[in-house]
């Protein structure tokens, strides 16, 4: 394990080039969903929210896909952070049964926002590693939820959910009980906003 983790570290410098659907393993963009077995089928969306705080939807053509900058900004940020972290449960893109599915709330793990022709997944699962010192995942977007950054759409961890909009009676930024099956206490999920002077803004987080 420790080589492979050595070789993904060599890996994280490789930049955000565009891949094509098939390519997303074995390097740490691993397909999201894929990776925890057994967990009842969940599309780590925001099941409260809006139809309005929905990306747009085109479900035209593409040649690839990359990863949202800021998303990429942020995995070098805690691979250089925490470059022994465990990665087990990232995940970057969704796997083809997560990405089959239509509905009216789409997974941001599926590259349904369109760049040029590209499709750009504008969701990230950072995995919990529980070893003293580790990358605490929930500490990392509690961080990120307390800086308020502006790219935030949503985040879920150990089975809540914040979003930058209001839900309800729910004001930005609290956290929420998140009604998905996985409950996200392997990993933590973030969602940005669909706008492109966002997704990809490359100006580091607040991870701490
Ligand atoms: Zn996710």
């Amino acid at each position: 394990m420790i080589m492979e983790d050595e070789r993904r570290a060599e890996a994280d410098g490789a930049g955000s080039k565009v891949r094509t659907f098939g390519d997303a393993e074995p390097d740490d963009y691993a397909k999201a969903f894929s990776l925890e077995g057994g967990e009842d089928f969940d599309l780590h969306v925001d099941l409260d929210a809006e139809p309005e705080h929905e990306s747009d939807v085109d479900f035209g053509p593409v040649t690839g896909w990359r990863p949202a900058n800021c998303l990429e900004t942020l995995k070098t940020q805690i691979n250089a952070r925490w470059p022994n972290r465990r990665k087990s449960s990232d995940g970057m893109i969704g796997d083809d049964r997560h990405c089959a599915v239509v509905t009216d709330k789409p997974s941001d793990h599926c590259a349904h926002v369109r760049d040029g022709g590209v499709g750009v997944v504008t969701a990230y699962d950072i995995t919990f590693d529980d070893r003293a010192g580790m990358c605490d995942a929930h500490a990392v977007v509690e961080a990120i939820r307390r800086s308020k950054d502006p790219r935030v759409k949503y985040i879920i961890s150990n089975g809540k959910i914040c979003s930058s909009y209001a839900v309800g009676q729910v004001q930005p930024w609290a956290w929420r009980p998140y009604k998905g099956s996985n409950k996200h206490t392997k990993h933590a999920h973030l969602s940005v906003v669909a706008t492109k002077a966002a997704y990809d803004s490359t100006k580091p987080w607040v991870i701490e």
